[in-house]
């Protein structure tokens, strides 16, 4: 684990130089789903704070098996009405709002005496229909909405890109992202987060702005089930 993470992170340095970055521009979430809760340990062992989870009841667990370390939760898996509630008092960010009515949810849930809750906007930038994200062209007005709702901080945008065997063409889904980020602020946000990359093409994903790549196989191995 020290080995893959000190890897991990010259590879992430790496990127970001390439693109004229600073290192510390970019997050390292390790992304725990299916991985128990001694490896998140030994990750946070080797100073990696931000963990991401998909799966309510799993996360759960593994917080209360956690709870003497001071990690930083992101929830960025497909989030249903009826698991607002607990997202919104157990974690500090998420990362996949596709729906207003999702985004109401978590805002009249998150518990007053925490701080707002980091969102991201998901966007579907292909139109999978496998996947959940918001249109791109329906982005502006949903992060308009989601932007005017209290106790959450819209921080930016998400996606999960199609997979694709060429590099270049993997990047131009990236820097479609960061265009729409830039079309949102010349507008007046000001959206400092792009949640985009994974174990393989977190490079890409640097190099073309993203500020939280979110890593799981890369970092922990292949997942139990
Ligand atoms: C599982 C998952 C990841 C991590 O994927 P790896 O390929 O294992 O790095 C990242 N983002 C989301 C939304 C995921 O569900």
């Amino acid at each position: 684990m020290p080995e893959r993470i000190a890897a991990l992170r010259a590879r992430a340095a790496a990127a970001a130089a390439a693109a004229g970055r600073n290192a510390d521009s970019v997050t390292l979430l390790a992304v725990s789903k299916g991985q128990p809760a001694q490896l998140i340990r030994a990750a946070a062992a080797e100073g990696l704070r931000d963990i991401g989870e998909s799966y309510l009841a799993e996360a759960l667990g593994k917080m209360e098996a956690l709870r003497d370390l001071p990690l930083t939760w992101h929830f960025i898996g497909r989030l249903q009405a009826n698991k607002t509630r607990q997202v919104a008092e157990h974690f500090a960010w998420v990362h996949g709002v596709d729906r207003l009515k999702i985004a109401e949810r978590l805002a009249a849930q998150r518990p007053y005496h925490a701080p707002a809750l980091n969102v991201c906007i998901q966007v579907n930038l292909a139109g999978e229909a496998s996947k959940g994200g918001v249109p791109a062209a329906e982005a502006p007005d949903l992060a308009a909405a989601v932007a005017s709702l209290p106790r959450l901080a819209l921080r930016g945008l998400m996606c999960i890109p199609p997979e694709e065997a060429d590099p270049g063409r993997q990047r131009a889904w990236f820097a479609g992202l960061r265009q729409l980020r830039d079309t949102l602020n010349a507008g007046g946000m000001s959206l400092d987060t792009l949640s985009m990359g994974m174990s393989g093409d977190f490079e890409g994903a640097i190099r073309e702005g993203a500020t939280i790549v979110r890593i799981g196989t890369a970092l922990f191995g292949p997942r139990g089930s």
